[in-house]
């Protein structure tokens, strides 16, 4: 089916208590793997792009892949383009097919995070494509934003509602004390924020910094309110190790073997995921 927005799948995900997983693309073996993921358990799936990526090969090629696997796909997937602080990428995105964007202002003082967010927001509303954005800082690392945990700030549960009052948002990322990368101790999550968020703005939440979370505070996280959560680092990983342990093992210079190998690891762990989420099955 055609590309879809995340408004018919995240509020479905919210009142249905599951969460749907979106997945950071490398390539097209790697969109080629999560698509094949959610098909096999009739999930709907997010596919996003970081902007390095987009940067790396091209609106236009990217774009093309998703329509080629997706078009003929029966489940729901979403092109979304992830932590974006450029307004003029969001723009480009938006013309080449993305259905969905995120616009990143939380390095920014409140007040200008906000009217940042609103005009992408009108960029958004007018193409048809939905709207992610973030507020407080998520600590680690993600394209060439660095955040030192010790700066990482949580959000502020009465300035997330002023926030999600002001702006229509179909994806709302308030920073709850995960981090991009490889956790390093144990990550102290303010559940009892995140409720109080979810609660007050209705809006679904956003949970980034998925890498290294136990599949119990995945499930709290869902129960609390995240409908979108967000795998970047892991996939990183299967799509290294996926290509590097297979030539380790045989030792072969025939391409597609390995090629072969890694889009199976990427896939068998994004369907893993997608079985923990409670998004299998609900692909309409
Ligand atoms: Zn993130």
């Amino acid at each position: 089916m055609p590309l879809v927005a995340l408004d018919p799948i995240l509020p479905a995900a919210q009142t249905g208590g599951y969460a749907v997983g979106a997945f950071n693309m490398v390539d097209y073996a790697s969109t080629l793997a999560i698509v094949r993921a959610a098909e096999q358990l009739r999930a709907p799936v997010i596919v996003q792009t970081s902007v390095k990526t987009v940067r790396f090969w091209g609106c236009a090629a990217i774009a093309s892949w998703l329509r080629e696997i997706a078009g003929p796909s029966p489940v729901p997937v979403v092109l979304h383009l992830d932590h974006c602080k450029d307004l003029a990428v969001i723009e480009q995105c938006i013309a080449a097919g993305w259905t969905s964007v995120m616009f990143d202002g939380s390095a920014k003082p409140f007040e200008e995070n906000l009217a940042l967010t609103r005009r992408a927001a009108e960029m958004a509303a007018r193409a048809g494509v939905s709207l992610e954005a973030e507020l407080g800082e998520i600590g680690g690392v993600e394209d060439d934003k660095s955040v030192a945990d010790e700066d990482a700030h949580l959000a502020d549960p009465e300035k997330a509602v002023l926030f999600c009052q002001n702006v229509r948002l179909s994806a709302f990322a308030p920073a709850i004390g995960t981090a991009h990368g490889i956790y390093k101790g144990e990550p102290k999550l303010a559940f009892d924020r995140l409720e109080e968020i979810a609660r007050r703005t209705g809006v679904p939440i956003a949970l980034h910094g998925g890498t290294g979370l136990s599949d119990d505070v995945f499930r709290k996280c869902i129960a609390l309110g995240c409908a979108k959560v967000n795998i970047s680092t892991q996939i990183k990983y299967a799509f290294i190790e996926g290509f590097v342990d297979y030539h380790l093992a045989h030792k072969e210079y025939e391409p597609l073997k390995p090629l072969e190998a890694q889009i199976e690891r990427i896939r068998r762990e994004v369907a893993e995921k997608i079985e923990l989420f409670g998004s299998a099955g609900r692909a309409a």
